[in-house]
């Protein structure tokens, strides 16, 4: 059937009103420029920051302030330890600075005493209890029993298990080629060939593998006060291996993971700390232009990176744009550290909001020579990189969601509370609707790659008696059935344009949940799934009005569900529900989520997210 433009609302509408800023979708970059960028200053960004943590915040949809409005970003190099105040103290700095999810490289091994759970699964049951959503976490292997025949088979299985346990990667850290040893004495290579199955077996079960190797440069040169990192080295002397006796060449190093993701092409290796070599960029470069399957991340290494010529720099992160990754080497033990940290006075959490503060600065503005984000790494001042928006949301967060769209934290979303019930329009223009949060359904959900051009929101509000949902969806050509059913409900509608909802209200029964949807045209259907039975006789009392900005482009939608028929029970302030939210856009040929199911299908359960029920 040809693409048709429905016919629903023909006369032009009034912009809307939900505040956002309406752009054009089609051809136009997808992200408008922000206040920020014109004004790349530095006490803009800091009090601009100050103002949305107080005062709330209006600023363009898709700006790096209302990302971190919203914590949308992902720092993918957390270390947090594992107590209730450590964790606590991890989030209120994240809240502050605009981070929704840490990845937690230190998830700790799975190894494990009979009938006790492993420090990952401690670490991990604590954090979603404590804070779910807000945590991924890395297993660690157990070298335990190295020259024991069979220690590959052994490894093989704590990857296994990590899988199991809800492990989103591994982590491994520098011990590999400088300090870990056999029993003879002699380093672990990084490329040994008993951990080919580790690293193999990670590709096959979709888990990244995040990898430090080596260190700075200067850690090889000589260790005394003409050292350009002196004043870190001599607070950590166990990082100085300039000795040849004890540890190879950095290059060495450096050759031998490069082998290693050479083999297992399959395999991600998000190579930490800018590839383990900042020092040298053209370096990088080559390596991610060699290996598809290698990634970078930033942890640590910004005050390094800043040091080249900024233009250079910017084009590097335009080439590679889908394979860098934000991260920091933030640490929360009984002390804060900021990218590295020495004898000096504990940070502050004020110290660790301007650690954050300054990746912006460095990622978004074009500031010249200023002090970078980690004193103790060395004197000397940084100049930033100025990207643009397009390419600093990739950064920031939609590269993270693809590489971890199977094990994604889910997330979760509060409904506003809302005495008097409405009529619906469809245009999303009555007065609660922008006081919700949106859900922001813009991932493909089998693999988690974004389509910001056709960036869709789901809001919801709640009343004594319904749940309402409004969806905004940006458009270039819409694609429906016509003439549209008025009565009754036509099997496959999901095959052309729609929004939809997936609610499940049973804690008892994940399988059992019920599912919405409209069309542009104002179409709709309603179903009750459970395991052995998709019912389209099922009737949930569902009403949906959609409204067409026919100037603007964008499609709206305003559900109202009754609560009666989601659920026996009336929704309260401790009510958690499971939803998720969908649109299927054929002009993209895009099926997208909220929370990515990171498979083919929408009827994913498991990977819903949360809606909870607010004021
Ligand atoms: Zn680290």
């Amino acid at each position: 059937m040809a693409a048709f433009v429905a016919g629903v609302g023909a006369e032009i509408d009034h912009p809307v009103g939900l505040g956002m800023r309406s752009k054009p979708i089609d051809k136009t970059p997808v992200l408008v420029e922000s206040p920020l960028m014109h004004c790349r200053s530095f006490h803009f960004l800091l009090s601009s920051f100050c103002f949305f943590s107080t005062l709330g915040f209006t600023a363009a949809d898709d700006s790096p302030e209302q990302w971190r409005k919203e914590r949308r970003l992902i720092d993918l190099h957390q270390h947090v330890g594992s107590s209730e105040p450590l964790l606590k103290r991890a989030v209120s700095i994240m809240d502050r600075a605009g981070i929704g999810i840490g990845v937690n490289l230190s998830g700790g091994t799975v190894t494990h005493k009979e009938g006790q759970p492993s420090a990952f699964e401690r670490n991990k049951a604590l954090g979603d209890r404590l804070f779910p959503g807000r945590f991924a976490f890395y297993m660690n292997l157990d070298y335990a029993g190295w020259d024991d025949p069979g220690f590959s088979e052994r490894a093989v299985r704590q990857v296994e298990e990590g899988h199991r346990l809800g492990a989103a990667g591994l982590k491994e850290w520098k011990r590999l080629g400088l300090y870990l040893r056999d029993k003879s004495g002699k380093l672990i290579r990084i490329d040994d060939s008993r951990l080919d199955p580790v690293w193999r077996r990670c590709g096959e079960l979709g888990l990244p593998v995040s990898i430090h190797v080596a260190d700075p440069r200067a850690f090889w040169l000589p260790f005394n006060s003409d050292n350009e990192r002196w004043i870190e080295l001599k607070d950590h002397r166990p990082w100085w291996f300039g000795d040849t006796e004890k540890y190879p060449p950095r290059m060495d190093l450096l050759n031998a993971l490069d082998r290693v993701v050479a083999r297992h092409p399959l395999t991600t290796f998000v190579c930490v700390h800018f590839a383990n070599n900042s020092e040298d960029i053209d370096w990088v470069d080559a390596a991610l232009d060699r290996n598809p399957n290698m990634m970078a991340d930033l942890a640590a290494r910004i005050p390094e990176i800043g040091r080249h010529t900024p233009k250079k720099v910017h084009r590097l992160f335009i080439k590679h744009q889908d394979r860098i990754l934000f991260a920091t080497d933030f640490m929360v033990y009984s002390r804060l550290t900021l990218g590295s940290g020495g004898s000096g006075p504990a940070p502050t959490d004020e110290d660790a909001l301007g650690f954050y503060a300054k990746h912006w600065r460095w990622l978004e503005t074009w500031d010249r020579q200023f002090e970078h984000m980690t004193p103790i790494q060395g004197d000397w001042k940084i100049d930033a990189i100025g990207l643009p928006p397009e390419v600093l949301r990739k950064i920031y967060f939609d590269n993270a969601r693809k590489l971890l769209v199977r094990r994604l934290p889910l997330p979760r979303l509060r409904a506003n509370r809302i005495e008097a019930d409405f009529d619906l329009d469809g245009r999303l223009d009555d007065a609660p609707w922008p006081s919700a949060a949106p859900a922001r359904i813009e991932s493909q959900i089998n693999t988690g790659a974004a389509n910001p051009e056709i960036a869709t929101t789901a809001r919801v509000l709640w009343s004594d008696q319904f749940l309402y949902i409004g969806y905004r969806s940006p458009y270039t050509e819409l694609t429906v059935f016509e003439p549209p059913l008025k009565t009754g409900e036509r099997r496959g509608l999901w095959n052309k344009d729609v929004v939809e909802a997936f609610v499940g209200t049973d804690p008892y029964n994940s399988t059992h949940y019920t599912e919405y949807e409209v069309a542009p045209t104002g179409e709709k259907l309603d179903l009750n799934i459970t395991p052995t039975d998709k019912s389209l006789e099922w009737n949930s009392g569902f009403k949906a009005v959609t409204h067409i900005d026919r100037e603007q482009k964008i499609w709206t939608a305003e559900m109202r569900i009754p609560l009666k028929s989601l659920s026996p029970e009336q929704p309260g302030q401790k009510t958690v529900w499971r939803i998720n939210f969908y649109r299927h856009d054929r002009a993209h040929r895009a099926f997208l989520g909220w929370s990515p199911t990171a498979t083919g299908s929408a009827h994913t359960p498991a990977k819903f997210g949360h809606l909870t029920f607010g004021p």
